[in-house]
């Protein structure tokens, strides 16, 4: 992997060599590359990782256990599926279990459904995931076992709809679920095992919470790790220790979970939320019932910090149909869905859709036919989907909240290509590319680090990297301790700084020589930009460059008195930027990217364009003059086979409701391929399409984006 970007280097090194001659041309060989001849290789060997994964997940309410297998085969073939993820055992047990504290599926009568299921799906190639839920057990036996359950604050056992929670800490998920795994593992040919809701006892389905678990296992085990009486609440002095507690006792139990499992069968793969001994880390795209507009880009969140951050992991992102828990049986808005849907598959992720029920009987049936249209696209391209990467650029460390959700937005609307990688694993041997592979990194906020990672990313600058940093970053130690002092040394600020709290009327002042630095012609019309968020005031380095000043809160409120006098202005920079050893920072210290989140401001869009372009001077390998709407991807095939641009049409979003995507009409893309191009080729329209080649750079129109399109680049035969 490390090798990757050296390798584009030298490819396009030696492109640019073939291509010094050639003038302009345009581009209308006959098209004859097929996909089936394409070899995409192998990204480890693993049928899982960085593979073409289809999967259709049924929750399967217990009542359909006397279906026809044939005709739940059926519906997941006609889906194109490649593989199931089907409720094993836990609360309900799908198959002939001889443990007596294993509620078995009364429903099914003397069948084995599961082992059937399996034998039919494999007849078909379909993979077989278990699905195992240990959170909850049956109230006949929770009578019987009442110290493997979760007792509240109140005293109480957590009921819900015929069910009991269990407790981590008891004996049900510290050795009965042992006994279920084993007999599930030993006696049926399983290809995984995902875990759902597997930790402490959170709220139920209705929002009912009983507070932190007082049974007797937990009160022992937490006496017995700290030497202190459990907390009953928040506001308890022990709640640090307790949650403390809590994340290294779920991390034991998963990681003798998934430890067992590799020691019964170490082929199975593991599918679950977090990264303990996991292959596919699992993440949902789901509407609920919450006020507010849905995230656009809740799916590429959740698939790309996952194939930035792990080379041997991979996430599977679910997009759940159902409306919300509360309405189950509805689907959400298919165009929603299909949003997401799209932001799996054309970041290169696997396609996950969940329905509660089966294909079979699910009522609400507006979505089904646009999934296996989708899936059959998927299906129909599958070779392009498999042991490819994304030709970043730029690294994108997952940030607080809406900071890094504005972060998000302004490069997807741009089109400016990045990788997210979660910070705790920003600079370590798991992430697919290494820090000197990327061109930027942005920092967003990330107030959290060790002096560790600080080192890492002043080395990182020091040898020639470009880093954009914004707010509070590296103002805290890794646990979130407040020390202060801004730690990066290759920031051109001074480590003291003053916060100044958010206030309205707050702006920067832009001066003539700000609009110079920062691109005149997107700075032409203002002199004044809004900053509504915390600011940190700093003092600037020798040698440093500072940029726009605070003018703090002044008056507003009646328009006669709304104005202010130049001796308000301050000398606190809103940006500076300096050379630090090879490379070069931009520190901006409030939180561009919160404020960009919530207005969508065009001054601070400018100011970020600005900061990237002009002040750190990063180029981009791809060119576009495609809508704001538009969301673009861009990959390669590692065995050098293809490389393709994806565009995912967001048009649809109209607030609460989303509607059709209007086609998009004539998007000009420039962008430089790995290897000399042969044939664009549009995969949802199914044309071929003519480019011009300038040197290393070639240069097409897509005529349409319908809801999206695939343009791959087939390279000519060396
Ligand atoms: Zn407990």
């Amino acid at each position: 992997m490390k090798q990757f970007k050296n390798d584009i280097m030298r490819i396009r090194l030696l492109f640019s060599v073939v291509y010094i001659c050639l003038f302009l041309i345009s581009c209308n060989e006959p098209t004859t590359i097929s996909i089936d001849s394409i070899d995409p290789g192998s990204y480890d060997g693993t049928w899982w990782n960085r593979t073409p994964i289809r999967l259709v997940q049924t929750n399967f309410p217990e009542i359909y256990a006397n279906m026809d297998v044939e005709s739940y085969v059926q519906s997941v073939v006609d889906a194109s599926a490649n593989t199931v993820l089907f409720n094993t055992g836990g609360i309900v047990a799908n198959y002939q279990t001889t443990l007596p504290f294993e509620w078995k599926n009364p429903f099914m009568g003397e069948r084995d459904f599961v082992r059937e299921l399996i034998g039919k799906l494999h007849e078909k190639n379909i993979k077989y995931i278990a699905r195992f839920d240990f959170s909850k057990i049956d109230q006949d036996i929770a009578a019987q076992k009442p110290e493997w359950l979760y007792v509240g604050t109140n005293d109480k056992n957590l009921e819900f709809n015929g069910t009991v929670a269990a407790c981590i800490n008891g004996g049900y998920y510290q050795e009965y679920a042992f006994k279920i795994l084993r007999e599930v593992i030993d006696n049926y040919p399983i290809d995984g095992i995902f875990f759902n809701m597997m930790g402490y006892t959170g709220a139920t389905y209705a929002g009912i919470s009983y507070g932190i678990c007082q049974c007797e296992n937990c009160r022992k085990r937490f006496f017995e790790a700290t030497g202190l009486k459990l907390p009953k609440n928040d506001n308890d002095l022990n709640i640090n220790e307790y949650r403390r507690f809590q994340r290294e006792t779920s991390g034991e139990l998963y990681k003798k979970v998934t430890d067992f499992i590799k020691q019964q069968n170490p082929e199975l793969i593991v599918y679950n939320y977090n990264d303990v001994g996991t292959s596919w880390i699992a993440s949902e795209s789901g509407a609920s019932m919450r006020p507010g507009v849905d995230n656009i880009y809740h799916a590429t969140t959740n698939v790309k910090r996952t194939l930035g951050s792990y080379k041997d992991r991979i996430p599977v992102n679910l997009i759940m149909g159902f409306q919300a828990i509360g309405y189950r049986n509805i689907m959400s808005s298919p165009n929603l869905l299909r949003n997401w849907w799209l932001e799996d598959m054309l970041h290169g992720a696997p396609i996950g859709f969940v329905v509660v029920g089966t294909l079979v009987h699910y009522e609400d049936r507006q979505f089904i036919p646009i999934v296996n249209e989708l899936f059959a696209f998927h299906k129909a391209n599958e070779k392009l989907f498999t042991n490819v990467q994304a030709l970043n650029a730029i690294a994108l460390i997952q940030g607080s909240g809406n900071e890094f959700q504005g972060m998000m937005k302004l490069l997807s609307e741009e089109h400016i290509m990045y990788d997210l990688i979660i910070p705790s694993l920003l600079g370590s041997d798991r992430t697919p590319r290494k820090l000197e592979d990327y061109d930027l990194i942005i920092l967003d906020d990330i107030a959290n680090m060790s002096d560790e990672l600080i080192a890492i990313i002043d080395n990182y600058v020091e040898k020639g990297g470009k880093l954009l940093v914004t707010g509070a970053t590296s103002t805290n130690d890794e646990r979130g301790k407040p020390l202060n002092r801004i730690r990066l040394k290759s920031l051109g600020v001074k480590p003291e700084f003053m916060v100044f709290p958010q206030a309205e009327a707050t702006y920067l002042k832009v001066s003539a020589t700000d609009k110079q630095a920062f691109g005149q012609k997107e700075f032409n019309d203002f002199t004044l930009m809004m900053m509504n968020s915390t600011f940190l005031k700093c003092k600037v380095k020798e040698g440093a460059q500072s940029y726009l000043r605070l003018l703090p809160s002044n008056m507003f409120g009646p328009a006669e008195k709304t104005y202010y006098s130049e001796d308000e202005i301050t000398d606190f920079p809103g940006v500076v930027s300096y050379k630090y050893g090879k490379g070069i920072t931009v520190f901006i210290p409030w939180m561009i990217g919160s404020d960009y989140n919530a207005k969508g401001n065009y001054a601070q869009r400018a100011l970020f364009l600005g900061s990237i372009k002009n002040i750190l001077g990063v180029e981009s390998d791809i060119e576009t003059n495609a809508s704001p709407l538009i969301e673009m991807t861009h990959l390669a095939n590692r065995n050098g086979a293809f490389e393709w641009v994806g565009m995912i049409n967001h048009s649809g979003f109209l607030g609460n409701s989303v509607r059709e995507p209007v086609a998009i009409h004539n998007t000009t893309i420039r962008l430089r391929p790995l290897k000399p191009v042969k044939e664009i080729r549009l995969l949802r329209s199914g044309e071929s399409i003519p480019f011009k080649q300038n040197r290393e750079w070639i240069e097409y129109v897509v005529p349409e984006i319908g809801d999206f399109e695939m343009a791959l680049c087939l390279y000519k035969k060396e």
